[in-house]
C-alpha cells in the first residue's frame, strides 16, 4: 500500500532493502509507558544483537538527547523534502511534530546483521504493517490510564500543555492498539523487570522460529570469530 504526502507517492518498503537480516521489531505504546527504558535495557544487555533505528523528528531535542543517537533532529522543510524524495519507510505527525523512519536508518542496522528495533507510534506501526516489511509488532500498555498520567508527569520533560496533548493521544493509541491484526503482542508494563522479562521471552521464541535470524547469527558469528570467542552476546535469550 502506498501512502501519499503532499501529492507525492512515498515508496513502499521493498524486501530487497532488508537483505538477510532478521525480522525487525516494531515497538509502540503511549508516551510515558516506558518503551524507551525497555529498549535501552535490551540494547544494553545485547549490544551486538539489537540495533536501534534512529528516527528523524522536527521536535526540539530534550536535555541529554543527542543528535544522531536518540533522533536525527531535523527542520520540517528538509524532512518534508526527504519524504517527497522517497527516503522514508514511514512517517507520522505526532503531538504536532513530524516523526519518521528513514530507509537508511533501518538499513544501517540491518546491514550490520543486527535485529532492528523501531520505536514508532501506532500510525507508524500501521504504515509498516501495510508495507511489505515483515516485522514483529509489539504494543506496550500501562496497567491503567491513571498510572500512565502519573509516569508522564513524573518524567517532567514536557510542559502541562504537552502532557495534556500526550494523554489525549494515549487514549486514542490504547484504543487503536486493539485493532485486530495490528499488533502480534501486547505487553503490560506494570512492573518494569517483569515486563522486560516477558519482552525477552517473546523475542526469544520469535527468534528461535525465524530461520533468517538463525542464518544471520551464523554469518555474524563467522565474521567476528576469534575477536570475541568467549563473550558471545548473541547467545539466544
Ligand atoms: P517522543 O517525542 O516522546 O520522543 O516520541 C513521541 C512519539 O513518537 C512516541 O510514541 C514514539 O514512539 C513516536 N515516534 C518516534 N519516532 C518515530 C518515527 O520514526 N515514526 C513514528 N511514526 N513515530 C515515531
Amino acid at each position: 500500500e502506498q501512502k501519499k504526502i503532499f501529492g507525492t507517492e512515498v515508496v513502499a518498503w521493498s524486501k530487497g532493502v532488508i537483505g538477510n537480516a532478521p525480522k525487525p521489531i516494531v515497538i509502540s505504546g503511549p508516551s510515558g509507558v516506558g518503551k524507551g527504558t525497555l529498549i535501552n535495557k535490551l540494547m544494553k544487555e545485547f549490544p551486538s544483537r539489537y540495533g536501534f533505528s534512529v528516527s528523524h523528528t522536527t521536535r526540539a531535542p530534550r536535555e541529554k538527547e543527542l543528535d544522531g543517537v536518540h533522533y536525527h533532529f531535523t527542520e520540517r522543510s528538509i524532512m518534508e523534502k526527504d519524504i517527497r524524495d522517497g527516503k522514508f519507510l514511514e512517517f507520522a505527525s505526532v503531538h504536532g511534530n513530524l516523526y519518521g523512519t528513514s530507509i537508511e536508518a533501518v538499513e544501517v542496522v540491518t546491514d550490520s546483521g543486527k535485529r532492528c528495533i523501531l520505536d514508532i507510534d501506532v500510525q507508524g506501526a500501521r504504515s509498516v504493517r501495510a508495507s511489505s516489511l515483515d516485522a514483529i509488532f509489539i504494543f506496550i500498555t500501562p496497567p491503567s490510564f491513571e498510572e500512565l498520567e502519573k509516569r508522564l508527569r513524573a518524567r517532567g520533560t514536557e510542559t502541562e500543555e504537552q502532557v495534556q496533548k500526550r494523554l489525549r493521544n494515549a487514549r486514542a493509541e490504547l484504543d487503536e492498539a486493539k485493532s485486530p491484526g495490528l499488533f502480534n503482542h501486547i505487553l503490560v508494563n506494570d512492573d518494569l523487570e517483569s515486563c522486560y522479562g516477558n519482552l525477552k521471552k517473546l523475542l526469544a521464541s520469535d527468534e528461535t522460529a525465524d530461520p533468517l535470524y538463525q542464518s544471520s547469527v551464523k554469518i555474524l558469528k563467522a565474521h567476528v570469530s576469534g575477536m570475541e570467542s568467549k563473550a558471545d552476546h548473541r547467545t539466544l535469550i
